[in-house]
């Protein structure tokens, strides 16, 4: 399998290039050359494997360049009931006649990030020391994507962590989440400022090619192609779940931010997964909500982000959703140029409204949308602890409100749960005045020793950390 560049780079790269690399020489994104294509008789056969017998499969199918042996015992190590709670990895439960709740928040850090964060770490460590290389990953977080790239991460061979965050911002269960790890190659740094400070701060570093080629400098962002590959592979293992026999369809509802977990459903759909619906879920942020409904992708300044109860899908653009719209306009690399070069550079928006294209969004490629409020999201935990005695998160409401806009009787819908509610409790508190329920092993680990440096908004003095840290 070979993989292309969506702004039409000459060069093709098979997966273990990509794996170590963010955005392709020409600022695009990662695909594979074709979707392989999985029919009735493989779907049967894979009906009854376990999850990381599952994953080989799905795997290694795009995947030609670690031989089979050594991807079949990664995915075995990385998809355990130790490590995600129970044997199915992403139990599904029925909430009523026809609407599901796909688990993917058993892992480490109580997140669906950890499902594609865990084999991450695995193939990290595999290909590093195949290469006999180094990898630092510097990253910024305001959550979610830092502690499961930390949990991920601690303790592999050849790869250390440098997570930035804003000093005092997270949860005190997110800091104590990361800051608690002890592990010799994870660096926790509370930078003096907000989010953006240090983003900033990562990629002024970046930008540094010298110090970044010096330390090797890489990223666990989301628009990573293997993330988004294991992420395909529980649309599979869903469907499985949700039905008898190969032949029926079925719809998902996905929690939506930068388009990464619905784009691997997409990618499951183009493989020949029998989904009908794929609904995109967002919160106040409805930058994807307003191009399904308009045609329109308009991406918001910093100040029209607005900081809601769903926090992990608060963002101005969607950084994986070229990733579709190069499929929706036929894969002509220099359409998606315009669009994302020419019209969103010059414009901050594009318009598909009265492009043909636009109609297959909905017409072929299954997509329909849904936006929702902090009201829309208290009254859905509310609902779903009242007439089901489930608690779910902020996130997985949101989903769960488009969801129901959009059931057709006779197929069943799937609400990907991206989060346990404990992560976000202030906002379970509100809704039903109680705190949900903590895991045991989170018990007490506010308490436990913090592992953290306290550093200036300033990408010098965390160059400098990072530099005394390599040896
Ligand atoms: C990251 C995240 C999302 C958004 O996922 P994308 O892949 O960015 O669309 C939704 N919910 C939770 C809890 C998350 O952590």
């Amino acid at each position: 399998m070979n993989y292309l560049s969506t702004r039409g780079h000459a060069d093709r790269k098979r997966f273990c290039e990509i794996l170590l690399e963010g955005l392709a020489p020409d600022g695009g994104l990662y695909l594979p050359e074709t979707y392989p294509q999985v029919d009735t008789a493989t779907l049967a056969k894979w009906r009854t494997l376990p999850y990381n017998e599952l994953a080989f499969e799905i795997l290694s199918l795009y995947i030609d360049d670690i031989p089979a042996a050594d991807l079949k015992a990664i995915c075995a190590k990385t998809y355990t009931a130790e490590v995600f709670g129970t044997d199915e990895i992403v139990p599904l439960r029925e909430l009523e006649d026809g609407v599901y709740l796909e688990a993917l928040s058993n892992g480490p850090t109580l997140a669906f990030k950890d499902m594609a964060m865990q084999l991450l770490g695995n193939l990290f460590e595999y290909e590093l020391a195949r290469r006999g290389a180094e990898l630092n990953i510097l990253g910024a977080t305001s959550g979610d994507t830092g502690s499961a790239a930390e949990y991920a991460m601690r303790g592999k061979k050849g790869v250390r962590v440098f997570m930035t965050s804003p000093d005092g911002r997270m949860s005190p269960f997110q800091q104590a989440q990361m800051f608690s790890l002890q592990d010799a190659n994870i660096h926790n740094i509370a930078i003096t400022g907000v989010f953006d400070d240090c983003q900033d701060i990562v990629k002024a570093v970046s930008n540094d090619l010298a110090f970044k080629r010096k330390y090797r400098i890489g990223t666990v962002n989301s628009i990573n192609w293997a993330r988004l590959l294991a992420q395909v592979v529980y649309y599979f293992a869903g469907y499985f779940q949700a039905t008898a026999s190969n032949d029926k369809p079925v719809s998902f509802t996905v929690p939506s931010g930068n388009f990464g977990n619905v784009c691997a459903g997409h990618v499951a759909r183009m493989m020949g997964l029998p989904i009908q619906t794929l609904v995109v879920a967002t919160n106040e942020n409805d930058v994807l909500d307003e191009f399904f409904r308009t045609g329109v992708y308009r991406v918001r300044a910093a100040v029209d982000t607005h900081e809601t109860s769903s926090p992990s899908m608060d963002i101005s653009k969607a950084s994986n959703f070229e990733r579709f719209v190069f499929d929706l306009v036929g894969r002509d690399s220099a359409r998606l140029r315009q669009l994302f070069v020419d019209d969103l550079g010059l414009t901050g928006s594009f318009d598909l409204s009265a492009d043909p294209a636009f109609k297959q969004a909905a017409e072929r490629f299954g997509f329909r949308s849904g936006r929702s409020t902090h009201a829309d999201r208290l009254a859905m935990i509310r609902d779903t602890e009242k007439r089901f005695a489930t608690l779910i998160d902020p996130h997985t409401a949101d989903g769960l409100k488009a969801a129901r806009e959009q059931l057709t009787p006779g197929v069943p819908m799937v609400v990907l749960e991206t989060a346990l509610p404990i992560k976000f409790a202030a906002t379970v508190v509100e809704a039903l005045g109680e705190e949900p329920a903590r895991p045991k092993k989170f018990e007490g680990i506010e308490a436990l020793p913090k592992r953290v440096v306290q550093l200036p908004a300033d990408a010098e003095a965390v160059k400098a950390y990072i530099a005394q840290h390599c040896d």
